[in-house]
């Protein structure tokens, strides 16, 4: 690798980046990371992190309202939305300069640059300077897509403005059903504004167990959430002082943000891709094998830029089995079933593992064992909520192949039960376990009875 500037170089410093420049350094490469934003990537500058810190925030008002069934006297609430995103602003600067420090102690070079490919070694910064690199990783993310051009659609934001709005929206419009436009609502509401979330399809979080899907969004509008679905925003006009919004059903929302989170899209553009001759892949990401390599074979892509799970813990584990493939002598294919997932929507959504859906086209025999009651808090707070609890068995085998969860700490569950449905814990290894009282979790392993069974359909 003598001929080379630097062993690897890497296009992006967000969570894919960042880890593998770090591992391949630290197993002896000259590692280059250009980031052409702020280092930390989506998820630590606008996304995972920021907008936990903004759902802590919108989870107060709950709180103080269930407060008063266990005796306290809550004074008058009031918010400051100037406050809260200066304090998430000083963690953000602060969680990056840490990332900054990680990688200057590893040896790995910073340099603060948009970068594209002129060949298969060569990346170009904004300035001109070129690097020549044995190996190359794109790790560049992820963006916000707008889906549909309608009139007005310069006026919508999207989640990265969201974090940095100058002043609160009393009424919000958001388009979107999945994980991003969920939280958001959760959180503009919980902060005090009116929320109508309009979807297109037919409910919210499409992919999710339909139960879940179903079981969020009552509960969602008995927080106040309007959700409007099988419509879409058709236009967004300028009114006095505010935007006024029209549905394709022709019902007009008045609302002082309009954000649209229709879904992300890989960042593959303008980056010399085709100079390099690297392929994209049908689902719009870069191509790569299980070992992230993509169809040219010095040059490597993880990330949301592949476009395989989106999710920044998936990120992560790409970026250093890359690393530890490439320059470690310990090839690893990263394996992608199983991956626990949360939308931290209130409430929250913690999920792993196969649907109902799924597991029924999947699976000779599907069980499925289901509980919804009213949690111990909400017997003092009043509040009219429950919670769901639903596995999913393979029916011959007894393995819980699925664990789906909402309400209060479900994506703390979802993390937990994981490793027992990774390591292929039956539903009788599920009741083995002595319940731990009072919790909502102990429902997990004192669910006896069936709620379902159902053989698979023979194919026409
Ligand atoms: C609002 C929101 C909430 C989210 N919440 C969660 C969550 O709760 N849990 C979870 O697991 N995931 C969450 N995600 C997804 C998560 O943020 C991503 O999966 C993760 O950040 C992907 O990491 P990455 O390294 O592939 O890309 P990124 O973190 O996006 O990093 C890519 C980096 O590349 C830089 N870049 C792009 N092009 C170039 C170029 N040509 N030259 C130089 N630099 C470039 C970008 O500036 C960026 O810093 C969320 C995302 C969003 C938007």
């Amino acid at each position: 690798m003598a001929d080379y500037d630097v062993d690897l170089f890497v296009i992006g410093g967000g969570s894919g980046g960042v880890r593998a420049a770090r591992i391949a350094a630290e197993h002896g490469a000259r590692v280059t990371v250009a980031e052409e934003y702020r280092l930390g990537g989506t998820c630590v500058i606008r996304g995972c992190v920021p907008k936990k810190l903004l759902v802590y925030a919108s989870r107060f008002r709950g709180e103080f309202e269930d407060a008063a069934g266990f005796g306290w006297t809550v004074p008058q609430m009031s918010f400051d939305w100037t406050t809260l995103i200066a304090n998430k602003d000083r963690e953000i600067a602060r969680l990056e300069a840490a990332y900054g420090a990680t990688l200057n102690r590893a040896g790995v070079k910073v340099v603060k640059s948009r970068a594209l490919l002129l060949d298969a070694h060569t990346a170009q910064m904004a300035n001109g300077d070129r690097v020549r690199a044995a190996y190359i990783l794109i790790a560049t993310g992820g963006a916000p897509s707008y889906g549909d051009s309608i009139p007005g659609i310069e006026h919508a934001i999207s989640s990265n403005e969201a974090f940095h709005l100058p002043e609160f929206p009393r009424r919000v419009v958001i388009q979107g059903g999945g994980y991003i436009a969920v939280e958001f609502a959760g959180i503009f509401a919980g902060l005090g504004s009116h929320v109508t979330l309009i979807y297109r399809g037919e409910n919210i979080l499409r992919g999710f167990d339909d139960d879940v899907r179903q079981h969020l969004r009552v509960e969602m509008e008995a927080r106040g959430i309007r959700v409007l679905t099988g419509c879409k925003v058709a236009a967004i006009e300028k009114a006095e002082g505010h935007y006024s919004v029209r549905l394709s059903s022709g019902n007009h929302v008045p609302a002082e943000r309009v954000m649209f989170a229709p879904g992300r899209h890989p960042n593959v553009a303008k980056l010399g891709l085709k100079e390099a001759a690297v392929e994209i892949a049908k689902n719009g990401g870069v191509a790569v094998d299980e070992y992230s390599r993509t169809t040219v074979q010095n040059i490597y892509a993880v990330g949301d830029v592949t476009n395989r799970i989106n999710l920044t813990p998936v990120a992560i584990r790409e970026g250093h089995a890359f690393a530890d493939t490439v320059f470690g002598g310990k090839p690893t294919a990263v394996d992608h079933t199983t991956v626990p997932t949360a939308v931290f929507s209130e409430p929250e959504v913690g999920t792993v593992g196969l649907t109902e859906t799924q597991a029924r086209a999947r699976l000779a025999r599907t069980d499925v064992y289901k509980a919804m009651f009213k949690p111990l808090k909400a017997t003092l707070s009043g509040r009219d909520t429950s919670v769901l609890m639903k596995l999913v068995v393979d029916g011959l085998s007894d393995r819980v192949v699925g664990c789906h969860m909402v309400g209060e700490g479900a994506a703390e569950m979802a993390q937990v039960a994981a490793i027992a449905v990774k390591m292929g814990a039956t539903k009788a290894d599920f009741d083995e376990t002595i319940a731990l009282h009072p919790t909502a979790a102990e429902e997990l392993v004192t669910m006896r009875k069936k709620t379902a069974s159902y053989a698979r359909e023979a194919a026409e």
